[in-house]
């Protein structure tokens, strides 16, 4: 079932289809291929596969919010070659139904179940149901130290511990928080019950979802949210797990080569790219810091408390011809001027467009690019805007808002609180009237 178990032979080549690899998507800098995985793979498996983003590519990667590699800027006849070179790297790809589990799946002690078992019965009972959603996600989290708490799933299964046993809340629909529960119910129950429910949303058509059942169900009690995966745990007595991230999920196929190969010199013997456009890499402890080491001094991510965490930036304008900013830019701009106000209590989503790729529901703050500048919204990023202004005059309104928050912020207050409190319109005056 597991492909690796951190020392086995990763040789041989699978076949099969891999919807995002074998269709790439076309975005403004060319088509985008998805790479999405099963598995860990090996750092010298990374290394391939920047390689090939280079050959075929404009050398641009992203690690997706989900975890998925994106190998960005290719051409029609280069995409397919790309296809054809990454099968022949045998890669556990994802192969039909997105059935996603955390990336300490099987490895951390502290997990209630391993969730791989339930994952790949899904996986297999689902090969014979066709008419999903393309975008049909079932998550299985075992309850480990890393969850997907706050990834959206159409079917999410939960672990917990009972006097009698491993039992699994099944729920539908958003992130843990807002899915409302189907059942509680036990190992065998919960593939069938997720195979039916699977059944139940192709029935209803292509663009059925598990939150259109949802509606009607009790709300989940969810536990506290998942930690950053940018920080160094301790699985077991033998492995450790570190987690590095290049900025707003995006880097030159060069950089994230000289990781994965430095990785591979550590001694690191296998990774996963994982959420919030981490790779986590796996290994002993002494490896692990030595790596997040070299990684911070190379610009990576490796810190929970570095505020490019707490921002989901699309890629936007020039990389996308649907983005109307450059959200990169836009978000170094957030960062110095809201400083501790960026305080980790909430995600500051910068988007080219209304359609929100980084961050499809809804934060407390989006920058959002508009034909007319930036437009700022609580919510999603396609709600109804509290306030605009040109794109040159941004940093003027973050300030704004920085200033208006530090005023009005009480004492262990986060700005999430603080936000919320103050409210959109108050938030909208400030903008115009530039008095906190
Ligand atoms: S949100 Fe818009 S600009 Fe950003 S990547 Fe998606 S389509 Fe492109």
């Amino acid at each position: 079932m597991t492909r690796l178990s951190h020392d086995q032979d990763t040789s041989g080549t699978r076949r099969g289809a891999c919807p995002a690899l074998s269709a790439p998507m076309q975005t403004g800098d060319g088509l985008l291929a998805r790479v999405a995985l099963t598995d860990a793979i090996t750092p010298a498996e990374l290394v391939g596969l920047c390689r090939l983003a280079r050959e075929h590519g404009n050398g641009m990667m992203d690690i997706s919010a989900r975890g998925n590699l994106q190998i960005r800027g290719l051409t029609a006849s280069s995409a397919s070659l790309l296809d054809a070179d990454v099968r022949a790297l045998g890669l556990p790809l994802r192969e039909g139904l997105a059935v996603e589990t955390p990336p300490f799946a099987g490895l951390d002690e502290t997990e209630i179940a391993d969730p791989r078992p339930l994952a790949e019965a899904i996986r297999s009972g689902a090969r014979t149901i066709v008419g999903l959603a393309p975008k049909m996600t079932v998550i299985v989290d075992g309850g480990g130290q890393l969850r997907h708490a706050e990834l959206l799933a159409d079917i999410r299964l939960l672990a917990h511990a009972t006097p009698n046993g491993v039992r699994w809340t099944v729920l539908l629909g958003g992130i843990e928080a807002t899915a409302g529960v189907l059942d509680v119910v036990d190992d065998t129950t919960a593939v069938k019950m997720t195979l039916e429910t699977l059944r139940q949303l192709a029935a209803a058509g292509e663009f059925a979802r598990g939150r259109d059942l949802a509606a009607v169900l009790p709300k989940h009690e969810a536990a506290a949210p998942s930690p950053s995966p940018f920080a160094t745990y301790r699985l077991s007595d033998k492995l450790w797990a570190v987690g590095i991230g290049p900025a707003y999920g995006q880097a030159e196929a060069g950089r994230l080569l000289e990781l994965s190969a430095t990785a591979a010199r550590l001694g690191l013997r296998t990774l996963r790219p994982a959420l919030n456009h981490s790779l986590i890499f796996f290994g002993s402890g002494q490896a692990c810091e030595a790596l997040a080491s070299i990684a911070e001094n190379n610009g990576f991510i490796t810190r929970p408390n570095d505020p490019r965490s707490f921002i989901a930036a699309c890629p936007g304008s020039p990389s996308c011809t649907a983005g109307s900013i450059d959200t990169h830019a836009l978000s170094h701009i957030a960062i110095e001027e809201l400083g501790d106000v960026l305080d980790g209590s909430f995600t500051l989503h910068v988007t080219g467009c209304p359609k929100g790729c980084a961050h499809p529901r809804a934060a407390e703050l989006v920058l959002c690019g508009t034909a007319d500048g930036v437009a700022f919204v609580a919510g999603k990023a396609s709600d109804h805007a509290f306030g605009s202004t040109a794109e040159r005059d941004a940093r003027t309104s973050l300030n704004r808002i920085a200033a208006l928050v530090r005023a009005e912020r009480r004492k262990n207050e986060t700005t999430t609180a603080c936000i919320a409190r103050l409210g959109q319109s108050r938030l909208a005056l400030c903008l115009t009237s530039g008095r906190p």
